[in-house]
C-alpha cells in the first residue's frame, strides 16, 4: 500500500470506533507519517520513524497501540516511553481521546515528579498501556508495581531528544526487560547515533519510514526576523502582538532567568502571561499548560526544555526572544505554531551580531526569514515594504488550491 494512494482514514481498515474518535478529534485524513506507520505497526514490523515535529506521530503510533490490544491478558500490553512529562501527559491525553469509544482501555501516565501514590492506584487498576518517562518507569519496575515481562509494543516517542538526555542506559534497561521479540517502534526528529545503537541492539528488520521536512506536511509558518536587543525586545514584542491582535502566543527565551525577568516584566505591565521553566514545580507546570491550552491567558514564556513536545492547537505566533542556542531548537520552537489554520508566524529578535548565527539557522531549516521592520507610520512592513500579515497569508495558501 503506497501513502500516496490514502487520502481518508477508512482505507486504513480502522475499527468504528476509532475511526469515530478521529472524526470526533477533528481530523479529516491521515497525515504522511500516520498513513505509513499505521498499516506496518498493525503488521507487527519494527519501525524507525524520522518525521519533524508536528507531522501527527502521537496518532500514528496510538490509533495502532489502541487497535492491537487484546483481552486475554492482563499484563501490560504496550509502553510508550517519552522524554518529559509533559510530553508523557500530552501523549496519555491524546490516546484517550483516541479510546474515547473503547470505554474498557486503561491507560496509565507514569513521570516523575507527581507523588507515586496516585501512579501506584492507576497501576493497581491493570492498564493496557503505560505512558512513562524512563526514570520513573524504572523506579516502578524495580518496585514491581510495573512488569513489562509479557509487552507487545514499546514506543520510543522523540528518542534523539531521550536519548541524547543521557536515559539511553535506562532505556536499554527497560527494553532489556521486555520479550525478545516485543515489537519496537522508534519516532525521532533525527536519527541520531544513539538512536542508530538502539535500532541496532532492539530491533529486527526494522522499517524505514522518512517524512521529509519539506513539502505539504510542513506546516505553513511565516517567519520573521527583526533587529531588536535588549530591553527594547518586549516593547517591539508586545507591539506586534497588539498590532496583529494576538490572543495565545508563546515566547522563548535561552535561559530560566530570562523567562522569569521577562514574564515578570509583562506581568508589571498588566499582560496575561505565565512562565514554564525548569525550576516550577511539576504540578504548577501541568496547571499552567492546561491553562494555556484552555486560553485562561495569552502569552506563555518559556525555555526550550519546559517546552519541549508541548502541543498546544491554534498558537498565532511564536516569538524568540533570544536566539535559540542550537538549530533544531529554532524548528521546535516554531513547530508550535502554523498547526492550526490560524497565522502561524514566528518572530525572531536579532542584534547586528547575530546575522551569522541566523544564516546558519536558515542553511540548517531550510526556512527563509523575511527581514521587517517598522516604518514611521507604525506599520510592521518587511524591507520590500510587503505587509507582515500579508505574507503569512501568501505563505498559507501557497501550494494549497
Ligand atoms: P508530532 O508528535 O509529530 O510533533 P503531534 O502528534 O503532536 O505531532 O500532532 C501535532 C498536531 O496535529 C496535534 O494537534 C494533533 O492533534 C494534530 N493531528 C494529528 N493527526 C492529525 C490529522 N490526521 N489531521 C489533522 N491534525 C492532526
Ligand atoms: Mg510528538
Amino acid at each position: 500500500m503506497k501513502d500516496e494512494e490514502i487520502t481518508c482514514f477508512e482505507q486504513l481498515e480502522l475499527s468504528s470506533e476509532i475511526l469515530k474518535a478521529v472524526s470526533r478529534m477533528g481530523f479529516m485524513a491521515p497525515t504522511p507519517v500516520q498513513a505509513q506507520t499505521i498499516p506496518l505497526m498493525r503488521q507487527g514490523s519494527d519501525i524507525i520513524a524520522k518525521a519533524p515535529t508536528g507531522t501527527g506521530k502521537t496518532c500514528a503510533f496510538g490509533i495502532p497501540l489502541l487497535e492491537g490490544l487484546r483481552d486475554d491478558t492482563d499484563d501490560i500490553q504496550a509502553a510508550v516511553v517519552c522524554p518529559t512529562r509533559e510530553l508523557c501527559i500530552q501523549i496519555a491525553e491524546e490516546l484517550r481521546q483516541l479510546a474515547a469509544f473503547l470505554p474498557g482501555v486503561r491507560i496509565a501516565a507514569v513521570y516523575g515528579g507527581q507523588p507515586i501514590a496516585r501512579q501506584l492506584t492507576a497501576l493497581k487498576k491493570r492498564p493496557h498501556i503505560v505512558v512513562a518517562t524512563p526514570g520513573r518507569l524504572l523506579d516502578h519496575m524495580s518496585r514491581g508495581t510495573v512488569w513489562l515481562g509479557n509487552l507487545y509494543t514499546a514506543v520510543l516517542d522523540e528518542a534523539d531528544e531521550m536519548l541524547k538526555m543521557g536515559f539511553i542506559r535506562d532505556v536499554r534497561r527497560i527494553l532489556n526487560a521486555t520479550p525478545a521479540d516485543t515489537q519496537v517502534v522508534m519516532f525521532s526528529a533525527t536519527i541520531s547515533r544513539e538512536v542508530m545503537d538502539v535500532a541496532w541492539e532492539y530491533q529486527h528488520n526494522a522499517a524505514e519510514v522518512q517524512i521529509a521536512a519539506e513539502g505539504d506536511s510542513r506546516p505553513r509558518i511565516a517567519q520573521f526576523q527583526l533587529m531588536s536587543s535588549g530591553s527594547r525586545r518586549t516593547e517591539d514584542m508586545l507591539r506586534i502582538v497588539d498590532l496583529l491582535d494576538l490572543h495565545r502566543v508563546m515566547v522563548f527565551g535561552n535561559r530560566k532567568s530570562t523567562v522569569r525577568q521577562l514574564g515578570e516584566r509583562l506581568r508589571r505591565q498588566g499582560r496575561s502571561v505565565d512562565c514554564l521553566h525548569g525550576d516550577i514545580p511539576q504540578s504548577q507546570r501541568n496547571r499552567v499548560m492546561s491553562a494555556f491550552r484552555e486560553g485562561r491567558f495569552e502569552i506563555l514564556v518559556a525555555t526550550d526544555v519546559a517546552a519541549r513536545g508541548i502541543d498546544v492547537d491554534d498558537v498565532e505566533a511564536v516569538f524568540n526572544y533570544d536566539i535559540p542556542d542550537e538549530n533544531e531548537y529554532y524548528l521546535h520552537r516554531i513547530g508550535r505554531t502554523g498547526r492550526a489554520k490560524r497565522h502561524g508566524m514566528a518572530f525572531t529578535f536579532m542584534t547586528p551580531d547575530d546575522r551569522f548565527r541566523l544564516r546558519d539557522i536558515r542553511k540548517y531549516t531550510h526556512s527563509e526569514l523575511w527581514d521587517i521592520h517598522f516604518d514611521d507610520r507604525g506599520r510592521l512592513i518587511s524591507d520590500e515594504g510587503a505587509d507582515v500579515e500579508e505574507i503569512a497569508r501568501r505563505i498559507q495558501t501557497a501550494g494549497k488550491d
